[in-house]
């Protein structure tokens, strides 16, 4: 799953969480690990972080609010096995910046993952085509700084606790 606009709300414009202070859970997104974690599915962060390339942020300032947003999600009982990054600019040409697939292929080779079986959810249509590029299903929330619509995701949902929900009918 992607993170920022996703699980942990996102700042306006360019939805960058640069410093810790900016670091809040979006409504209901415990409710929605918890429920995610019953699933008994590996669960990984998947996150372009420009602000990387851009000097907004340091390795260091990245870990710590990623450290911040994985003790914030911790009462859900959900474990993230791995937080995956694309530290380049917005027009560099790298082979991981979503939508391209290669962090959802790292992560599968690197933990066996079957991305047939896997979703990716996320808050913009790149997410949606980062899973549908590495064969996942994907479902897009309306959680983004601005909220937007995406034709190929397979589900729309409200927030991460309706994508949960239609993830969770769909594996019984
Ligand atoms: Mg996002
Ligand atoms: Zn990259």
């Amino acid at each position: 799953m992607d993170r920022d606009g996703t699980v942990n709300i996102g700042t306006p414009t360019y939805e960058r969480v640069d410093s810790l202070d900016k670091v809040r859970l979006l409504p209901h997104t415990l409710e929605a690990l918890a429920l995610l974690a019953s699933l008994k599915y590996a669960i990984f962060f998947v996150s372009n972080q420009a602000g990387l390339a851009e000097g907004l942020i340091t390795w260091d300032d990245f870990e710590a609010i990623n450290n911040k947003i994985l003790e914030l999600i911790r009462p859900s009982g959900v474990t993230v096995l791995k937080s995956y990054v694309c530290p380049h600019g917005e027009n560099a040409t790298c082979d991981c910046r979503k939508p391209k697939p290669k962090l959802l292929f790292d992560a599968a080779k690197e933990f066996g993952i079957d991305l047939k079986q896997s979703w990716m959810i996320g808050d913009r249509p790149s997410d949606v085509m980062t899973g549908i590029n590495a064969g996942t299903k994907a479902i897009l929330v309306k959680t983004g700084v601005p909220t937007v619509e995406s034709r190929e995701a397979i589900y729309t949902a409200p927030s991460l606790l309706e994508a949960v929900q239609y993830i969770a009918k769909d594996t019984k």
